[in-house]
């Protein structure tokens, strides 16, 4: 059974959707001010992981992602290059969605612009000022915290006393507020050369907070299943997504809400702000391969703190590299038709362990110490001959449904053409030529890896398959 730590109710619980077989999940995307850091990337993989878990239950999966293409840094920076906001974000989008897809995360169904959704935004705010729940000041429209008396529902936070964080992320403007406590939704343009959207509000642009409420809504229903993001989130930022769309809606807003804790390093949170982050770029340049970083970012479960190493990701490399190593050589043994009763039952142990893991609110250490010992049992009986043909087809097809959630084995390798083999022979008789023995044995390694033995004869080489 399927549970999860919801952050609302502070309970573990058992996940039933609203429409059955069907999921509706949104999470928190990238503000495009930057390249995203491997903390971002931590909170897209532990969303990956659990939109493929969903879909490895056989849930039909909606899953919306946000892309955050105004804010005050944006408008910022753009005013700095003087160009438009769509020209100083596209480099980061793309930059993002590259990152993201090498990481090995599936795309969401829907990823919406904040910047195209403006309308949708006036919609939310006309409803919460009709109903009492927002009133303008100055030409910018302010949230009355005081109409919502659950506010801090999911936050926990006490607010009998004087809360200034509420109001926005990055709140450097000045705006005339009922109560020091009430935040932002839509901010009246001050300067002439200030990007802003006409509406019915006036000329201005949206809050930060406001354009979640509007998107999630929009694709997904005025209420859905699940809401995720990073813990840094939870207030203020869902807090008031939750006060805005249930101010407007009258509707329970989300009925699951999944935070994963941030990526650390030396014990502090990874942020552009404090300097100590790792791009995945940079760790690619480095030679780290996709999948060793993606492995580190999920090698704890999702509520727990990582603290990121280099020398760890070193060891996350091998550990990837042994796991791959041991999918080729299953691919590749020489098996006798018929089955062991003891590989079966090892199998049937690796899913069961793998299942009950990720059902325990995705516990991803459990899962990929299931995959271990599997490959550990796997192994022994390959160095023992254990291991038949109905065995071998049955791991590979086990292995390829974990690697649906997890995405770190890579492609299965595939037989070598003719014309390949023939290509590296060619080049090992070029280099023996040249009497660099070192790179003729180097391919001779590669093909015996590969399976493919050499002959040489009087009359050329001769290959064959082994
Ligand atoms: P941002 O681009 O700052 O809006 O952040 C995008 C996502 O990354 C949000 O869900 C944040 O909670 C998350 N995030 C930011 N820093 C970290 C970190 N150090 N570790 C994990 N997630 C983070
Ligand atoms: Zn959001």
């Amino acid at each position: 059974m399927l549970k999860f730590q919801n952050t609302l109710t502070g309970q573990l619980e058992e996940f039933r959707p609203m429409r059955e077989g069907e999921v509706r999940m949104y999470n928190c995307g990238p503000t495009v001010w930057d390249f995203a850091h491997i903390g971002n990337f931590r909170t897209s993989i532990f969303v990956d992981i659990l939109r493929r878990y969903l879909i490895f239950k056989g849930y039909k999966v909606t899953h919306v992602t946000n892309i955050t293409d105004v804010d005050d840094r944006i408008i910022q920076m753009a005013g700095q290059e003087g160009v438009s906001l769509d020209e100083y974000t596209a480099p980061y989008l793309e930059a993002f969605w590259q990152d993201f897809d090498a990481l090995g995360c599936q795309r969401p169904e829907i990823a919406p612009r904040a910047t195209q959704h403006i309308a949708e935004m006036e919609q939310i705010v006309k409803a919460l000022t009709e109903r009492g729940c927002a009133y303008e000041s100055e030409g910018s429209y302010y949230f009355r915290i005081t109409s919502f008396p659950e506010y801090g529902k999911l936050s926990k936070i006490n607010f009998a006393g004087n809360i200034a964080g509420a109001s926005e992320r990055v709140d450097t403007d000045k705006y005339d507020k009922e109560d020091a406590r009430d935040f932002v939704l839509w901010k009246a343009q001050k300067f002439a050369d200030e990007p802003a959207w006409p509406t019915a509000l006036g000329h201005g642009r949206p809050g930060w907070h406001i354009e979640c409420s509007a998107m999630s809504m929009k694709y997904l229903g005025e209420t859905f299943d699940i809401h995720c993001g990073g813990v840094d989130l939870i207030f203020p930022h869902h807090e008031n997504e939750i006060a805005q769309s249930e101010g407007a809606t009258g509707k329970p807003f989300v009925n699951y809400w999944l935070h994963g804790e941030h990526l650390k390093i030396n014990g502090e949170s990874m942020s552009k702000s404090k300097g100590n982050y790792y791009t995945f770029r940079d760790l690619k340049r480095q030679g780290f391969t996709p999948a060793a970083i993606r492995y580190a970012l999920f090698s704890a479960p999702y509520r727990k703190q990582i603290n990121f190493t280099i020398d760890g990701l070193r060891g996350h490399e091998k550990t990837v590299a042994g796991l791959q190593d041991f999918r080729a050589r299953l691919e590749e043994a020489r098996t006798e038709p018929g089955s062991n009763p003891s590989m079966r039952a090892a199998a049937a142990r690796a899913l069961e362990e793998f299942t009950n893991g990720l059902d325990d609110d995705l516990n991803t250490s459990v899962a990929l110490a299931a995959v271990h010992n599997l490959s550990r049992e796997v192994n022994t009986a390959l160095d023992n001959h254990g291991l038949r043909a109905d065995d071998q087809r049955d791991l590979l097809a086990l292995i390829a449904r974990f690697d649906s959630v997890l995405n770190i084995f890579g492609q299965p390798r595939r037989e070598m053409l003719d014309a390949e083999i023939q290509a590296l022979i060619d080049e090992r008789q070029d280099a023996r030529h040249r009497r660099d023995f070192a790179r003729g044995d180097e391919i001779r390694g590669e093909l015996a890896a590969r399976g493919i033995i050499l002959e040489d004869t009087r009359d050329g080489v001769r290959w064959k398959r082994r």
